[in-house]
């Protein structure tokens, strides 16, 4: 069963841009999961097409109309759609390592990307859609929050990732950023490897990444370590 994506939005032509490349791009390739792109334009009423108007009580800006994205999400939906509807939007849930985890396990997304000041409220309500938001910052609009999203979940769909044990160990799934990571040569410019990590000694290897990656979180993220240290573990029920 592949995962099924389809994205509203009026800049059809950003898809599938930088996920046709590398992982990503070969997973679509060999069905993995599939891209629908839909134009929200075309479900524009009057004759020049338009998708928004100006927001009730002023100010600046324009907002995406209701009726218009209604129809272009009832386009999308047909009979036992379960995928979840997920707007993006700088106001939704954070997006994490657990609620990419959980719909990866799913049968796909509709991915609503917002554009101008964003879209009117009642859409939101009448349609379900789930807000989710890439981060506290401002995108100009929700293409590329989608494609984020997209790249997170395609990762971790079965036969994607040459090796499945990496996408396990890494930074969020055990609550913790990574410990640090080197390659050869042994020697860059008068540096070397933690000895520890040459010795073959697995043991010690792992008791010495686990102290890294806690020494690492409790410095550049005090708040997931606390999470951590009260015996939060990502993917067992929260998010
Ligand atoms: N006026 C809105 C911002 C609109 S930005 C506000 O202040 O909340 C235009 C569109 O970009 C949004 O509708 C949304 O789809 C997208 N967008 C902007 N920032 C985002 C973020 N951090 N995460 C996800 N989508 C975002």
């Amino acid at each position: 069963m592949s995962f099924a994506a389809t994205v509203l939005t009026l800049y059809p032509e950003m898809f599938p841009g930088p996920l046709a490349a590398s992982l990503s791009g070969r997973a679509l390739e060999k069905g993995i999961w599939s891209l629908e792109r839909v134009q929200i334009r075309d479900f524009a009423h009057d004759r020049h097409r338009s998708v928004d108007d100006t927001p009730a009580g002023g100010g600046a800006g324009m907002v995406l109309r209701p009726d218009v994205l209604a129809e272009a999400i009832d386009s999308t939906a047909s009979e036992g759609d379960a995928r979840p509807r997920i707007l993006l939007s700088p106001r939704g849930r954070p997006m994490t390592q657990a609620f990419v985890r959980d719909l990866a396990k799913g049968p796909g997304a509709v991915l609503i990307c917002g554009r101008f000041e964003g879209v009117d409220e009642r859409v939101i309500e009448a349609r379900g859609l789930t807000e989710v938001s890439i981060g506290d910052y401002i995108l100009s609009g929700g293409e590329l929050g989608a494609m984020v999203l997209l790249d997170a979940v395609v990762r971790l769909l079965p036969g994607v990732m040459g090796n499945q044990e990496s996408g396990e160990a890494e930074s969020f799934e055990t609550g913790l950023l990574e410990h640090p990571q080197y390659t050869r040569p042994q020697h860059f410019e008068g540096r070397g490897i933690p000895e520890v990590l040459t010795s073959g000694d697995h043991g010690r290897v792992a008791a010495w990444r686990r102290a890294e990656a806690e020494r690492i979180t409790r410095k550049r993220r005090p708040d997931l370590y606390a999470l951590y240290e009260a015996g939060h573990r990502p993917g067992k029920g929260e998010s």
